[in-house]
């Protein structure tokens, strides 16, 4: 059982708004009459901008990382060598004291550390505010830019009735296929870059993107889909929407107004619906278990009994679990290619000391990195949806 202390809301950086606010008000009230100084070197509004600096936007209590025996975040990190709690301890009070850690470069953005916090203090949100700030960027620039750019919302989305459940495909309109047969009867499927969850930027050091953008895609979905049709709910196909609507969202102060439903949550409720057409499948299976789900750890469970109710044998690997090794994708997209061969070589070798006869995925990114290696060493890959609908008869 995770504790849950009372975290101190920091304040959010308000850059933007309320330091333009406070020049105008400045302005008008004081500056414009008294002041000696040239606007643009004002020190009040520089003191109030390096106080901003300084203050982290994202929800976290330093007290509780002083107070903090085991270092998990750290201790546990599979990608990064402490020579002890102690070292890994100063590493982490240096983060979040906003000074320079090496782990600012050692990081392979895995989002594991935000499991392995047994206080939920967000340690990779926070590490992630400090590298963007020290533009300590996990890819080359160029790439970042890049990606921002062909990310971007595009405004293409048009008005739409939907009916429920609504399932939120993200990015991957090319997997609307996946919502088919028995299991997503009568659902209606929304897709596309306007509605993009812009969790990624946490692999690319862009927190700004994230606050800048989730905002907006929350609204493009209330405005165009659910506000309309009455709905208030939604199901995330993708680990990764529903780990921005529930813990990006807290973390960074961003408001959800409709409830985001979990694919495997979704599935559990179905198969209890649909239990007189379930063939138990009677397999072992690798599951591949994205970074992404290190945000809602809770619904790992929901994984094992879906499982239980198809019939599947989820096989022990060693690099399952909180011990899930990424795919290999991220490093690949960061251009750290030797480190992404080693990830997939690994993870295969472990599939196939279990003698699985499949290897599941729930991350389309993860399949796409994945899926011909494990083809090609005689697993089938699926991803956990098709895997139910087997299991349905379809
Ligand atoms: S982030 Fe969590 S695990 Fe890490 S030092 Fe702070 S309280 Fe401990
Ligand atoms: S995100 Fe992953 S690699 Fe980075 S510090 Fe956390 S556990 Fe380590």
């Amino acid at each position: 059982m995770r504790n849950d202390p009372s975290h101190t809301a920091v304040p959010e950086r308000k850059i933007t708004k309320q330091i333009a606010d406070e020049f105008i008000i400045c302005y008008f009230l004081f500056c414009n009459v008294a002041c000696v100084y040239p606007k643009i070197i004002c020190p009040i509004i520089i003191m109030n901008m390096r106080q901003e600096d300084v203050v982290p936007a994202i929800k976290f209590d330093p007290e509780v990382c002083v107070r903090c025996e085991t270092v998990d975040c750290l201790m546990k990190c599979q990608y990064i060598e402490f020579a002890c709690t102690s070292d890994a301890k100063a590493e982490k009070l240096k983060i979040n004291a906003g000074e320079n850690s090496r782990v600012l470069n050692e990081c392979l953005t895995c989002y594991a550390c935000q499991e392995y916090c047994p206080y939920n203090n967000n340690p990779f949100y926070l590490l992630v505010e400090l590298q963007e700030e020290k533009e300590i960027l996990p890819a080359p620039k160029p790439i970042v830019e890049e990606q921002l750019r062909m990310m971007s919302p595009k405004g293409r989305i048009t008005q739409q009735k939907v009916r429920s459940p609504v399932v939120n495909m993200c990015a991957f309109p090319m997997l609307t296929g996946c919502v088919r047969g028995k299991l997503f009867e009568g659902a209606s499927v929304i897709s596309g870059n306007d509605i993009f969850c812009n969790i990624m930027w946490l692999h690319f050091a862009k927190n700004s993107a994230i606050r800048e953008r989730v905002p907006k895609m929350i609204d493009n979905i209330m405005s165009f889909y659910l506000t309309d049709s009455k709905i208030d709910e939604m199901v995330c196909f993708h680990d990764e929407c529903y780990g921005t609507y529930t813990s990006v969202a807290e973390a960074f102060g961003i408001s959800v107004p409709f409830k985001p439903v979990h694919l495997f949550d979704y599935i559990n409720r179905r198969l209890d619906e649909l239990s007189d057409y379930i063939k138990p499948i009677n397999e072992k299976i690798a599951y591949q278990r994205p970074c992404s789900n290190r945000l809602s750890p809770e619904t790992d469970k929901m994984l094992d009994e879906i499982f239980i109710k198809i019939g599947a044998q989820r096989v022990p690997r060693k690099h399952d679990r909180e011990n899930a090794l990424c795919c290999g994708g991220v490093p690949r997209a960061l251009q750290r290619d030797e480190l992404a061969d080693e990830l997939v070589e690994k993870n295969i070798r472990d599939m196939l000391s279990t003698g699985a006869k499949y290897c599941v995925f729930n991350c389309p990114f993860c399949m796409a990195t994945l899926g011909q290696e494990v083809a090609e060493h005689g697993l089938m890959p699926v991803l956990v949806s098709d895997l139910v609908l087997i299991a349905l008869g379809e």
